[in-house]
């Protein structure tokens, strides 16, 4: 099924300079990017975003973290966009990733992984809608 799902490349992504590497990734394997913005998320954007996970030991380090820096967000869409997504980036944590993974070559740590990717067709839904508006997100015309 053709669908779209959030990523953010996360602000160790955007430091390490890999934006071009990721993108990459998500082109190779048929992904389209309907829209596109860097941003500095505030302190009440992050703890919006991750407010499910607001009651976790990691909570306000995670807040800390993605903070921290620029993020990359975008909008990817193409046939299981959500899973194919998260096959590509890779397990939570980078020590579980699989070899070839955007989370097993590049991230340092479980909290500094690099990218996020929503993990069902409702949150995906949900934070596209956090970050973009209808409009901003340019279907494809072929
Ligand atoms: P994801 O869907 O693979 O990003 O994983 P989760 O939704 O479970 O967690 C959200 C984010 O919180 C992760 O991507 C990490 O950046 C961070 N995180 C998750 N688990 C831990 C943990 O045990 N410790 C720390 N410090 N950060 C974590």
């Amino acid at each position: 099924m053709q669908e779209s799902t959030l990523s953010i490349i996360k602000p160790d992504g955007v430091e390490k300079n890999l934006i071009g590497q990721i993108y990459k990734r998500f082109e190779d394997s048929g992904l389209r990017i309907l829209a596109a913005r860097m941003i500095h998320l505030t302190k009440e954007d992050a703890e919006g975003f991750y407010g499910i996970h607001s009651g976790k030991p990691f909570f306000s380090d995670l807040v800390s973290y993605m903070t921290s820096g620029p993020v990359m967000v975008q909008v990817l869409f193409g046939e299981d966009a959500i899973s194919k997504n998260r096959e590509i980036m890779g397990a939570t944590n980078p020590k579980d990733a699989e070899k070839g993974t955007i989370r097993s070559d590049f991230a340092e740590s479980i909290e500094r992984n690099i990218v996020h990717g929503s993990d069902g067709p409702e949150t995906a839904n949900s934070e596209i809608s956090f970050f973009f508006k209808r409009e901003e997100i340019c279907l494809p015309t072929i």
